[in-house]
């Protein structure tokens, strides 16, 4: 398998650990509010990356964190919760969303079970023990009540810095905000001296007492280091707004504690637009998993659309686009549900099928050619294929149900009316068919059915 590496700005091979594991790090959500389509096309990419390093053989150790103490999530719950302590309130609203992220992920096919996610708050112990490397490495400083990260030191000692992207290093700003984005290195926080009025840990460094909460950064570095079993580890993926200044800090704040690489690989996703725009809450055209189901989308009408654009470019969403792949998904549905009627097409499926699938993605993720070739076959499928596909794909096609046998019976009436010449009772049997959901097409070898909707 080869994916763009952003490190090497080149296709670079994925290659395991002595045991054949792949450790994988995503960076993952702030739970503060829905996920917004945008964030979750990163998500289903990911998915797709570890189905298809499952697939070719190797096991993958995947890691990704909620975020559930930030600027973000602090406010919000202070809105939901003005009753309740910091603590507890910053606990209940990040739990509420944390379930819905989980929730939606698994509407869109991906496989959570194969993710072992970590919340911050409870991981603070391995953040402070990083930050006290850091500073006793000599790469951060207290100011204010805070620690902050000192690219001058750390670039001095000759570490790199702005490896991902090309860095203006001429500004040495301090900042405390966790989402600038200006293109110039700054000493950001790694540890932020707690505010009135919220939640807060202990923490000693050196001779300073400090009480806070861990920095955005810190997060990413001390969860991969401590449930990966593997420095560098192989693969780090994100967004591609992640690329700077939050992966390179990442990366920096690990060199800084361990005098060691983070990761191997780098793979960055790109955005989302809607429209031709980007997302936002003043244009209205901010759409969540929820405003998709409820013009009654299937949710993996989404994954589909995503996997319909190559992951490293740009994806217009438009609801003529989720229209057309709901379209295409409800056509591979039918395709799949061929397994239960062998009778209407006797071909069977390309065997290689499912290995031509995989080459595809297995070169950085080229999975629109993946589909195409996936659309292309009409010969029926076999429970094993649709197995495969599944496993490569996660759309849903193995294990659909077969019709009842009240509504084979029914089938089989309008054929026989049909056979009578009966028009009437046949018009009427389709009808009580289209009310369960079949549709039933006539064909040489006998009436097919599929499902209206996928
Ligand atoms: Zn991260």
């Amino acid at each position: 398998m080869r994916l763009f590496n952003s490190l090497t700005r080149q296709l670079d091979d994925i290659t395991p650990s002595s045991d054949n594991t792949i450790t994988f790090y995503a960076c993952g959500p702030t739970v503060y509010d829905h996920a917004h389509i945008g964030n979750l096309r990163t998500y289903i990419t990911e998915d797709l990356l570890r189905r298809a390093l499952r697939v070719s053989g190797y096991s993958v150790q995947s890691v990704m964190n909620i975020t559930d103490v930030d600027d973000k999530t602090i406010t919000r719950s202070q809105i939901e919760h003005p009753d309740a302590g910091p603590m507890e309130a910053l606990i209940e609203t990040t739990r509420t969303y944390e379930a819905i992220f989980k929730a939606d992920l698994a509407a869109l096919g991906v496989d959570v079970a194969a993710i072992q996610f970590v919340r911050a708050t409870e991981a603070i112990p391995q953040m402070q023990a990083l930050i006290q490397r850091i500073y006793a490495n000599g790469f951060a400083y207290v100011a204010d009540g805070s620690v902050y990260f000192n690219l001058r030191t750390y670039r001095e000692a000759g570490n790199p810095y702005g490896r991902l992207v090309n860095v203006d290093y001429s500004a040495q700003a301090r900042i405390d905000n966790d989402e600038y984005d200006k293109a110039e290195a700054q000493d950001f926080a790694l540890w932020k001296g707690t505010k009135d009025g919220e939640p807060f840990w202990d923490f000693s460094l050196g001779e300073h007492d400090l009480p806070g909460r861990p920095g955005w950064h810190i997060e990413c570095s001390a969860m991969a280091l401590d449930n990966l079993d593997e420095q560098p580890i192989t693969v780090h993926s994100g967004g591609i707004d992640l690329k700077f200044p939050h992966h390179e800090n990442e990366i920096a704040q690990v060199i800084a504690a361990t005098n060691q690489d983070f990761a191997r690989t780098f793979t960055h996703h790109n955005h989302l637009l809607v429209d031709g725009r980007k997302m936002s809450k003043s244009l209205q055209n901010f759409y969540t998993l929820e405003d998709i189901k409820a013009k009654g989308y299937n949710p993996l009408a989404l994954r589909l659309l995503c996997l319909q654009a190559l992951h490293a470019n740009e994806l217009n969403f438009t609801w003529d686009s989720l229209t057309a792949a709901q379209n295409m998904l409800g056509n591979l549905g039918a395709w799949a549900d061929l397994v239960h009627q062998p009778e209407i097409n006797k071909a069977t499926a390309d065997t290689r099928l499912g290995a031509d699938i995989l080459a595809y993605l297995a070169e950085d993720l080229h999975s629109p050619e993946a589909l195409a070739r996936l659309a292309a076959e009409t010969a029926a499928p076999t429970a094993e294929l649709l197995r495969q596909l599944d496993a490569l794909l996660g759309l849903g096609l193995a294990g659909r149900p077969d019709i009842t046998p009240e509504q084979k019976q029914l089938i089989a009436e309008r054929q026989a009316a049909r056979d009578a010449k009966d028009w009437p009772r046949s018009d009427q049997l389709r009808a009580e068919l289209s009310a369960d959901g079949l549709e039933v097409e006539d064909t040489p070898a006998g009436p097919r059915w599929r499902r209206a909707t996928p």
